[in-house]
Parts: structure tokens; C-alpha cells; sequence
């Protein structure tokens, strides 16, 4: 739930997206409006009474960019700019006149509520959730010929060291401390990586899995410490 009704102002003009947006945003407790035009989107945001402001990048009247370099100008508001696909280099020039963050389009709902959680609590000060996702609270986890010295960060697999990346190696040890549980990519991504992830993407969860998988697996392509569950997701099985 989020805490004591944030507002959020959502400008776009797809009244279907809006919606299904506005929807579960009150779902998970948050207060929204919504802007279906640019100029009425900058008007909105500039009364400054809102905690975080999702800004769908091709709008009637004034884009998306112009609102957000607008609103720059006199507010700090955390501001998601919400592209499409075919819009990835927008992206990154969303970024660089002042969006926090983005998300493409099509988003799943789940995902864009944990950005909006993350830049809300970033934005106030407050910490944000799992920031540092792996937990000392298991100090070595053996599977099969895998050992993993949580203390020592190290991982060892028939006695040999593996080196591993910082990600590599909480990826793998978040798996294993919750053996028997699959994990959706979006949810790694979420745990794992925690705000960072969010710039990177669902490929951020691709590429480092087969980078650890190349590491720690016999036969990376027939894996047997990490096993994806088809259409579910990744997990480790409890033995
Ligand atoms: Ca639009």
C-alpha cells in the first residue's frame, strides 16, 4: 500500500490507458488525476501538488517533452515518461531533460507500480526498497556442487572459485536463499536490482542470467542450477 494517499497526475490521452492506470493506482492507494492533453497536463502539474507525475510522451496539443521541460523549469516532481516501443532513443533524451525515469509501452501494471513506488520514496528521502536485496542472513548455501559463502561473498563450485559479477552474484544468491520459489523476470528485476534495474530493463535480467548461467552450469543451453520454469520465470530447485 502506499503511504497516506500520494497524488499522482497522469497525462495521457489514451483514455483506455489512462484508465486501466487510474484504476489500479486508487487500487494501491494513491490519489490520481488525469490530464488528457499536454497544455492541460502542464497546467495540472504547475499548481505543484503532486508527489509524482506520468507523462505519456505523444499528446494533442503539447508533447510530452515540452511538459516535462516545463514543469523543469520551476518543480522537482519526479516525473516517468511513458514512450512507446518504437520511441527508444526518445528514451534517453526523456532523461536528459529532467524524466526520472520511463517506462515502454505496452507496461505491466506491477512493474509501473514498483517505479512509481521507487521515485515517490526517492524523491522524499525515504529508502528505498530493496536497495540492497541480499540479506546476510544465510552465511553459506550449498547446492549440489555449488557452495556459496555469503560472508565472503565468494562462490565455489567443486572447491574451484567462480568469479562473478557484483549482479552475477546477487542474482544467484537471491535464487538460492529462495530455493523453490520462481521468480518472474519482472520480479528479479524488482529484487534484485532494485531502482537500478529500471533503466536497464527486462534484458538486464537476460543478459546477466546468461552470463551467470555460462558461469556456474555444466551445459549453460540444459541448465541444472537454474531452471526456467516455461512462461513462469526462473528458480532454483529446493533439494
Ligand atoms: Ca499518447
Amino acid at each position: 500500500m502506499a503511504d497516506s494517499k500520494k497524488k499522482i497526475l497522469i497525462v495521457e490521452d489514451e483514455k483506455k490507458i489512462s484508465q486501466v492506470i487510474q484504476v489500479n493506482l486508487m487500487m494501491a492507494g494513491y490519489a490520481c488525476d488525469v490530464a488528457a492533453d499536454g497544455e492541460m497536463g502542464l497546467q495540472m502539474a504547475l499548481r505543484g501538488d503532486y508527489d509524482l507525475i506520468l507523462l505519456d510522451l505523444m499528446l494533442p496539443k503539447r508533447d510530452g517533452f515540452s511538459v516535462c521541460r516545463e514543469v523543469r523549469k520551476t518543480l522537482d516532481t519526479p516525473i516517468i515518461m511513458v514512450t512507446a516501443k518504437e520511441e527508444l532513443d526518445d528514451k534517453i533524451m526523456g532523461l536528459e531533460i529532467g524524466a526520472d525515469d520511463y517506462v515502454t509501452k505496452p507496461f505491466s501494471v506491477k512493474l509501473l507500480l514498483a517505479r512509481i513506488k521507487a521515485n515517490i520514496r526517492r524523491y522524499s528521502g525515504e529508502v528505498v526498497e530493496n536497495v540492497t536485496p541480499v540479506a546476510a542472513d544465510e552465511d553459506k548455501i550449498v547446492i549440489r556442487a555449488l557452495e556459496i559463502d555469503n560472508k565472503n561473498f565468494r562462490v565455489t563450485k567443486n572447491g574451484k572459485e567462480i568469479e562473478l559479477s557484483n549482479k552475477e552474484y546477487e542474482l544467484l544468491y537471491f535464487l538460492a536463499s529462495h530455493a523453490g520459489e520462481v521468480f518472474e523476470r519482472e520480479e528479479l528485476l524488482v529484487k534484485v536490482w532494485g531502482y537500478e534495474g529500471f533503466y536497464g530493463g527486462m534484458r538486464t535480467v537476460d543478459v546477466t542470467m546468461s552470463r551467470l548461467r555460462a558461469k556456474i552450469e555444466d551445459t549453460p543451453a540444459e541448465p541444472e542450477y537454474i531452471i526456467t520454469k516455461r512462461s513462469k520465470g526462473y528458480y532454483i530447485p529446493k533439494e
